[in-house]
C-alpha cells in the first residue's frame, strides 16, 4: 500500500427540499457517515448498478445547513490561516442545482444568504483590523475557464473585446500566477465587494460572448465553467523594519456542474462543453489523488488550466476544502452517488 497523507477535508452540503428522500439517504449520529439505501427493483434507482446500500464518512455532513454554519466549517479556519501567511483553495462540487454558486456567492440580492465569498472577504478585513502591528493588502482576481479558455472576469468584457491573452507562469519558487490577468487591490470590505459583483456580472456576459450554452435545466443556469476569485493577501511588519513581506492567497473556486455525460443532453450543455468539463473534473481528481500518495514525486497539474491556476495552493502546506453540493430528492439518487463517490475518491 502506498503510504496515503490526507491532503483535501471534504464536507458535504445538502440542499434544503421537502421532497427529501428520508428512506433512501440517513446520516449518522456523528453527522460524518451517510447511508444510502435503495429498495430492490427501485425504478428510480441505480439503474447499472446492482449494489443497494452505499456507506460513506465524510469529514463533515452540513444537513439544511445556514449559510452562517457553512462558513463556521467551510471558510472560517481556512481565512485566519490565510492571514497567517498559508495558502489554501475552497471548491464547491456538484451537478447543476446542487446549491455551488449558493454556496459560494450566494443569494447577492439577500444579505441573510451571502455565500463563502463575501463572507471570506468580511473576515479578512475583520481580522486584519484585529492584527495592528501589521500592515496588509488585499488584492482580489476572478478568472473564469470555459473549455480551458481563460477570461478574466475583472476585465471589461462589454465592448466584445475578450482577454484570449492569459497564460499559466510558474516561477522558480514554486508560485504560480496568470499572467494578464487583473488583479486589483481592494482597500476595504466594500471594494472586495463591488470587486466580486462586478466579476459576476461579467459571468453572465461572457456566458454570451463564449457563445456558451446558456440553456437552463430544472430552471436553473447549467453551470459550463468553473470560475476561480482568489483573493490575495500581503503583509509586512509596521514594528520592525525587516524587508519581510509574506504573501498568501487563497481560492475560492465554484466548479462547473458534474452531471455525467449520459445525462447532459437533456440538461443542456452541449457534447463538448461537457467532454472539457468531464476532462478537467477528472484532471482535478488525478492531481488530488497524486498529492495524497507520499511516494509520488510528479503531480499532473499542468493537464488542465484549471490544476495550473490552483497549483500552489492545492496540498502540500496548504488548506484544501471540497464541499460536494447534492440534492436529496429521490430522483437525483444516481447523480448524487456519483458526486458521494467522487468526493470520497478525494478523501
Ligand atoms: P449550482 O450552482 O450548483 O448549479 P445553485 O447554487 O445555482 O446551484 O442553486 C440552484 C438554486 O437552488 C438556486 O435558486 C439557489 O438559490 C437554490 N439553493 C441552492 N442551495 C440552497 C440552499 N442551501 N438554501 C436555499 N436555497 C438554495
Ligand atoms: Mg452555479
Amino acid at each position: 500500500m502506498s503510504a496515503k497523507s490526507k491532503h483535501v477535508r471534504v464536507v458535504i452540503r445538502t440542499r434544503p427540499t421537502s421532497a427529501f428522500a428520508q428512506d433512501v439517504i440517513s446520516f449518522g449520529v456523528d453527522k460524518k457517515s451517510l447511508h444510502i439505501h435503495i429498495p430492490k427493483n427501485a425504478e428510480w434507482g441505480f439503474i447499472n448498478n446492482q449494489q443497494e446500500n452505499w456507506d460513506f464518512k465524510f469529514d463533515n455532513i452540513l444537513h439544511n445547513a445556514s449559510q452562517e454554519v457553512v462558513y463556521d466549517e467551510c471558510g472560517s479556519s481556512i481565512v485566519r490561516s490565510l492571514l497567517d501567511g498559508y495558502n489554501g483553495t475552497v471548491m464547491a462540487y456538484g451537478q447543476t442545482g446542487a446549491g455551488k454558486t449558493f454556496t459560494m456567492t450566494g443569494a447577492t440580492e439577500n444579505y441573510k444568504h451571502r455565500g463563502l465569498i463575501p463572507r471570506a472577504i468580511s473576515h479578512v478585513f475583520h481580522e486584519i483590523a484585529e492584527r495592528p502591528t501589521l500592515a496588509f493588502t488585499v488584492r482580489i482576481s476572478y478568472l473564469e475557464v470555459y473549455n480551458e479558455q481563460m477570461v478574466d472576469l475583472l476585465a471589461t468584457l462589454s465592448d466584445g473585446e475578450r482577454s484570449d491573452a492569459l497564460t499559466v507562469v510558474e516561477e522558480k519558487t514554486g508560485s504560480t500566477y496568470v499572467k494578464g490577468l487583473t488583479v486589483q487591490i481592494a482597500n476595504n470590505e466594500e471594494e472586495a465587494l463591488n470587486l466580486l459583483f462586478e466579476g459576476e456580472t461579467n459571468r453572465s456576459i461572457s456566458e454570451h460572448q463564449l457563445n456558451k450554452n446558456s440553456t437552463r435545466y430544472g430552471g436553473f443556469r447549467v453551470d459550463t465553467s468553473h470560475c476561480i476569485f482568489t483573493i490575495y493577501v500581503e503583509s509586512r511588519s509596521r514594528v520592525e523594519s525587516s524587508e519581510k513581506v509574506m504573501i498568501s492567497k487563497l481560492n475560492l473556486v465554484d466548479l462547473a456542474g458534474s452531471e455525467r455525460l449520459s445525462k447532459t443532453e437533456t440538461k443542456g450543455k452541449s457534447l463538448k462543453e461537457a467532454m472539457y468539463i468531464n476532462r478537467s473534473l477528472t484532471y482535478l481528481e488525478q492531481v488530488i489523488i497524486a498529492l495524497s500518495d507520499k511516494k509520488r514525486e510528479h503531480i499532473p497539474f499542468r493537464q488542465s488550466k484549471m490544476t495550473h491556476v490552483l497549483r500552489d495552493a492545492l496540498g502540500g502546506n496548504c488548506n484544501t476544502l471540497m464541499i460536494a453540493n447534492i440534492w436529496g430528492e429521490q430522483e437525483h439518487i444516481e447523480e448524487t452517488i456519483s458526486t458521494l463517490r467522487f468526493a470520497t475518491r478525494m478523501m
